[in-house]
């Protein structure tokens, strides 16, 4: 590792974490004690933003040999990779039939096989790198809230079922038994899935990353990026770095730093609480099995049951970025309808994180400049598909002639972008709108 060019604040010890409170922020041991960058640093890869993607991308570098620093506005782990709902799912939002009309057959094919292969990615991550994350395969259940849902699922299950996947469709009877709630139509299971603790996964992550022999740099946000003759510049407050690439993984978190790639998505707020630990009567009742679920709403509703037996429950419920208790009211609500058995059980924490919405529900792979690479917009479902995006960028940057293993697009804003809060606001209205009239 080339480090000599580096000087490293020595009286820079942060003992204390930036983290938002949050039930995950609350139960997770400490991550990795880290410095600021400070000083020039010359590496092969630089990689901007330490959540999943980035440390993903930089542990498949430093296990190919290749030299490489992380840094991070804040730590490891501080953006939606730290605060998520936990759920290790395969695929993306849209099925096989949507990705062969948008990137052509073979693309789209390719891509499918790809993404869908991205629990178990993460589950044989984790195993291999003895990650201490409380992962667990317990499946997810995907619930119908009206019987046009319900059909919707029942195609997803024939389209898988073709596949060779072991998916199961649930009856009203059924998910009350495997889930604890009377008000969904039925539901479908997918046996691939699990879940997970995310801040103890992206913690564990960032170990990994150093013990691998990558450096990570905590509050050294990037300011600027530029091309410099043969390399780039990444400029932070108090250093540089100096890089033959840069990967840009900073998702709805991502700011000016490259023209026009934050227009490219819809930066959401999606809210969770967290109940105490259930009785042994709510356990025997809620989640059982250990299946996490999320619900075919347009504004979706999605929980687990952690390893101490709490319900965290999540939805998007605004569209600004504001955390504003009102936001939480909502779920409050959402949660005694689904589970009358809770209505008493208090709420023990409640947080928020930015969810990175794009035009055509897909996470985006770019390359505007040679030796620059961009991955964003996972579209609330990136905890197994970040993980293995970042596989995609190292293979790419180890073997730069291949094609990525995911399509690469233009950079292209949203129309507007700049009057999102207005129209989005009343998008979200109507889409509640929607939701309660079962369309
Ligand atoms: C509330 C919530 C619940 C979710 N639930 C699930 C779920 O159950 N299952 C699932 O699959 N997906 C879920 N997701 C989505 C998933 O969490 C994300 O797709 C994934 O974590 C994104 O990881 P990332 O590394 O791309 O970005 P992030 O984890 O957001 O990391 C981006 C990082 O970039 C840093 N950064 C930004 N700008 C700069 C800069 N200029 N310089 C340096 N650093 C910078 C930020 O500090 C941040 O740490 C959820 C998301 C949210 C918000």
């Amino acid at each position: 590792m080339n480090d000599t060019a580096v000087q490293l604040r020595a009286a820079f010890a942060p003992s204390e974490s930036a983290m938002p409170p949050s039930l995950w922020a609350a139960t997770a041991p400490p991550g990795p004690r880290l410095q600021r960058l400070a000083g020039r640093r010359r590496t092969e890869v630089a990689v901007i933003g330490a959540g999943y993607t980035g440390l993903s991308t930089a542990l498949h570098l430093a296990n190919a040999g290749i030299d490489c620093a992380v840094i991070d506005r804040h730590e490891p782990g501080w953006g939606a990779s730290g605060r998520n709902g936990g759920q290790v799912l395969p695929g993306l939002r849209l099925q096989r039939v949507e990705l062969r009309r948008i990137f052509g057959s073979d693309v789209g094919d390719r891509t499918y096989k790809t993404v869908e292969a991205a629990a178990d990615f993460l589950f044989a991550l984790v195993e291999r790198h003895g990650i201490e994350c409380d992962l667990v395969r317990g499946g997810s259940i995907r619930l119908a809230h009206t019987e046009r849902g319900m059909a919707l699922l029942r195609e997803n299950h024939a389209a898988l079922l073709s596949e060779g996947v072991a998916s199961r469709l649930l009856d009203a009877e059924a998910v009350k038994r495997e889930v604890g709630s009377c008000v969904y139509v039925g539901g479908r299971l997918d046996p691939r899935s699990g879940t997970l603790h995310p801040l103890k996964y992206a913690r564990g992550l960032a170990s990994t990353v150093l013990g691998a022999g990558a450096a990570i740099y905590r509050d050294s946000p990037a300011t600027a990026l530029r091309r410099d003759g043969d390399h780039w510049r990444v400029s932070t407050a108090d250093g540089e770095i100096l890089a033959s690439w840069v990967v840009v993984a900073t998702n709805g978190y991502t700011d000016r730093l490259w023209p026009r790639l934050a227009q490219t998505m819809l930066p959401i707020n999606s809210f969770q609480i967290a109940t105490a630990p259930m009785t042994e009567a709510q356990r025997a009742a809620i989640l059982p099995g250990g299946a996490c679920f999320s619900d075919t709403r347009r504004l979706i509703l999605y929980a687990q049951r952690t390893r101490d037996h709490r319900l965290v429950l999540g939805g998007r419920a605004s569209f600004t970025l504001a955390d504003r208790a009102a936001d939480y009211e909502v779920l409050l609500r959402v949660l005694s309808g689904l589970f009358p058995q809770l209505r008493d059980t208090p709420i023990e924490y409640r947080w928020v994180g930015r969810v990175a919405l794009t035009r055509d529900r897909l996470p985006h792979l770019h390359s505007p400049a040679p030796g620059l690479l961009i991955a964003v917009g996972f579209n609330g479902k990136g905890v197994a598909m970040t993980t293995l995006m970042g596989k995609v960028l190292a293979d790419h940057i180890r073997a730069p002639a291949e094609p990525p293993g995911y399509p690469v697009t233009e950079i292209r804003p949203y129309p507007f972008h700049a009057l999102r809060q207005p129209v989005l606001h009343l998008a979200m209205s109507y889409q509640t709108l929607m939701d309660r009239l079962g369309r």
